[in-house]
């Protein structure tokens, strides 16, 4: 569902992506694990087009992702670095998102009003960055993606929102087999929801693995998080 091959990223002389593979099957949860600047959000911005890399190759739903409006038009993503028009109210961005996305569904926009509960006329560059979060996974939820990109998603957001949107996730993934990737520095935040899980360390991608595998090899793990790799 989502593939990556050989891929590099160059930042002048500087190599942030090397040699990196991905796979993601359809209707997985797959966590992208690594401590900071392991290259996590360079590689998940090859994945929703707006990098395109030096070297390999980037295919979601079996086509090429940069420049294809099409594919781009299938993906929920939510950012690290959240960004918003300073005059954009949840409302607007609504009526945005309906415009980009032409799965966008209104009525799991309306029934997700009460799981949020954030006045729609609220400017989203007011909110906190835990509820701007809030309000993209309510959007990326109503546009009803065949697959979500979520980076760091849920950095500022409290426990039991937290639980929340994990079971939005889940549900939908049993529902509609939606693919999920979700990047996170911290591998025990993944593990209750995640299937998959790519290890990422200083630009390359250490080792890709079924969970369960992943965890019943301990010294892959222990490779993996040697040095300044947070358990
Ligand atoms: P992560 O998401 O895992 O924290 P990043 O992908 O943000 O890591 O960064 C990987 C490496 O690439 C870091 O060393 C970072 O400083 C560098 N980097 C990221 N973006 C740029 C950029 N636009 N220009 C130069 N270096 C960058």
């Amino acid at each position: 569902m989502i593939r990556v091959k050989n891929l590099d990223k160059y930042f002048g002389n500087f190599k942030a992506l090397d040699n990196v593979n991905l796979n993601v099957p359809k209707g997985s949860i797959y966590g992208l694990v690594g401590p900071n600047g392991a290259g996590k959000t360079t590689l998940i911005k090859h994945l929703t087009g707006i990098y395109k890399q030096n070297n390999g190759d980037v295919e979601i739903l079996g086509e090429k992702v940069y420049e294809n409006i099409n594919i781009k038009s299938k993906i929920g993503y939510i950012p690290d670095d959240l960004y918003f028009f300073p005059q954009y109210t949840i409302k607007n961005m609504a009526s945005y998102y309906k415009r980009i996305y032409s799965d966008w569904n209104e009525e799991r926009y309306q029934k997700l009003k009460k799981v949020f509960e954030i006045d729609e006329n609220k400017k989203v560059n007011k909110l906190s960055k835990g509820m701007q979060k809030q309000v993209l996974f309510w959007l990326t939820l109503s546009i009803m993606p065949k697959v979500m990109i979520l980076d760091e998603p849920i950095d500022g957001l409290d426990p039991l929102m937290r639980k929340k949107v994990w079971n939005l996730i889940v549900e939908d993934v049993a529902e509609r087999e939606t693919t999920v990737l979700i990047s996170s520095h911290n591998l025990k935040e993944l593990e209750n929801i995640c299937d998959h899980v790519g290890i990422m360390h200083k630009g390359k991608m250490l080792i890709e693995s079924n969970l369960d595998e992943l965890k019943s090899d301990v010294h892959k793990i222990q490779i993996a998080y040697k040095n300044d790799f947070p358990t």
